[in-house]
């Protein structure tokens, strides 16, 4: 064979192999696109509107995410009015029927994961920016990964029943690879269960259930307020009444409370990244986890 041949070859597998990536998947959020690479493979091609180093509540529609909804086949949301600002008017302006809710190219995973944090009873302006539906920072439990995944297969099959199987044991593998993975978790944060934590905004209520520590205060005195002198002062008041050893506090949240409380307290802080892309080492939902178990070992003084 000559180069020409051997080019000519190698051009043909490349198309070839491009031709498998058949679903343009959107995704609110890089967690979403992380969990759906995992059990598309190749067959997709993701893109998540926001980036992991924001703050996920916010966003802007900007015309380059009107273009991706535009052309997707498929829309993953986090849904629980997570994206309730800036998610209906995007949806507006892309007019793509493939992927408005109630169709087969939209799916809020919300709807397959057991929430937390559910509010009985009105809610009002007074109680701060809460979620009625009930927590959406479901994805930091690595159980809730699980269930995410298995719906994104399902749906992924649907609509592309010729690699059905393929989806399914794709799925298969990141469950049996999350499930040892999260024994290992388990095993080295087994020191802090039953622990009190102090959290800057109520988001890892899923991340205590599973790994067992009790958040028994927030520095935000209401969900999505900043905290006030006197908010923090009677927070230094709880902190050293309870004994509480750790506050733990996305990385896009101001830092000037924290520091506050650790100069008066001594409360050790733990920045945790709260999404695949917060961090440019985080890649994939088992890095995000990763990254998680190390801040929190390095704060909590085994
Ligand atoms: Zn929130």
């Amino acid at each position: 064979m000559n180069n020409y041949n051997i080019s000519l070859g190698l051009l043909l597998l490349m198309v070839a192999l491009n031709g498998h990536a058949t679903l343009s998947v959107v995704t609110t959020t890089q967690d979403l696109a992380a969990l759906t690479e995992m059990v598309g493979g190749e067959r997709v091609k993701v893109q998540s509107l926001t980036q992991g180093t924001r703050d996920p509540h916010y966003a802007a529609a900007k015309p380059s995410m009107i273009r991706k909804v535009f052309r997707a086949d498929l829309l993953l949301v986090i849904g629980a009015d997570m994206e309730i600002g800036w998610l209906q008017p995007l949806l507006q302006s892309a007019r793509n029927a493939r992927v408005q809710p109630g169709n087969p190219g939209y799916l809020d995973l919300s709807n397959v994961v057991p929430l937390l944090g559910k509010i009985s009873g009105p809610v009002s302006r007074a109680m701060g920016d809460v979620h009625a539906k009930g927590n959406p920072h479901y994805w930091l439990d690595p159980r809730n990964g699980i269930r995410m995944a298995q719906a994104i297969a399902t749906r992924l099959g649907q609509l592309d029943p010729a690699h059905k199987e393929e989806y399914q044991q794709r799925l298969n593998a990141f469950a049996k690879a999350m499930d040892s993975k999260l024994q290992t978790w388990l095993t080295e944060l087994a020191y802090l269960e039953g622990k009190p934590f102090i959290a800057y905004h109520k988001s890892f209520i899923y991340l205590a259930d599973v790994f067992g520590f009790h958040i028994v205060d927030e520095v935000e005195p209401k969900p999505g307020i900043a905290p006030s002198a006197a908010s923090l002062n009677s927070l230094v008041m709880h902190i050293q009444n309870d004994d509480i050893g750790i506050l733990i506090m996305e990385p896009y949240y101001e830092r000037r409370s924290a520091r506050y409380l650790s100069e008066q307290t001594g409360i050790r802080v733990a920045v945790l990244p709260q999404s695949v892309g917060a961090q440019p080492d985080i890649n994939t939902y088992f890095d995000l986890f990763d990254a998680i178990v190390a801040a929190l070992n390095d704060a909590g003084e085994k």
